[in-house]
């Protein structure tokens, strides 16, 4: 197929728009991140987590299960860290992932409501080829990672219950995440779209200066 620079032009610009205020939103999920690792009394970069992390998916990508490579790995937060999705940097939300992977699940972390399961983590390992559309880009990139229905389908299994199982020990974390996800999600969409609407606002004002400084 040949490379579509007109639509990748056009993502780029509306892209650039949003990055701001996604950076905000990402900004307080980290500091309330900071502050449930010191309730918890674990944090993600501890020796300790990561042997756990180790211990549980070895060398391999948390999703696919293929052998992780350097430069091609990505640390992953399993319930992303955006508006949607509420997820923190916290243990249990966090393992290694290879860059593909990672890349395939902003699909799904992006939706404002999922359909196939109720974490983004566990959508993207639903997109099995058999339910949705056949325009689907997230089940196209299993098939080609996994061609094999039957093997597909059982590498996709075995994902959702290792990172099921990993989540479960890390109980107080994760009560601590759905707690937050509830009471938050209100606020993290408004203090998006305030964002939004000043940075433009400024942008607006200081661009308009600019050019009548110069004309
Ligand atoms: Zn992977
Ligand atoms: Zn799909």
């Amino acid at each position: 197929m040949q490379f579509d620079t007109a639509s990748y032009l056009r993502k780029a610009t509306s892209r650039a728009k949003s990055d701001v205020a996604n950076k905000l939103i990402s900004m307080l999920l980290h500091e309330i991140s900071r502050r449930v690792v010191d309730v918890v009394g674990m944090g993600v970069t501890d020796a300790a987590y990561a042997r756990e992390v180790v211990a549980t998916f070895g060398d391999r990508c948390g999703y696919c299960q293929r052998v992780l490579e350097t430069g091609h790995t990505s640390v992953e937060h399993m319930e992303g860290m955006n508006r949607f999705r509420i997820g923190l940097h916290v243990p249990g939300n966090v393992i290694v992932a290879c860059k593909h992977c990672n890349g395939s699940k902003r699909r799904d972390d992006q939706l404002p409501t999922l359909i196939l399961a109720e974490s983004g983590w566990e959508s993207f390992l639903s997109h099995n080829g058999t339910r949705c559309s056949p325009g689907c880009k997230t089940c196209a990139y299993w098939q080609a990672v996994w061609p094999d229905i039957e093997q597909r389908t059982d590498v996709l299994r075995t994902a959702v219950q290792r990172i099921k199982t990993f989540r479960e020990s890390y109980k107080s974390s994760n009560e601590w995440s759905i707690r937050i996800r509830a009471s938050i999600k209100t606020k993290a969409d408004l203090l998006y779209r305030e964002c939004q609407k000043s940075a433009q606002q400024q942008i607006q004002v200081m661009a308009a200066e600019l050019f009548q400084e110069l004309n």
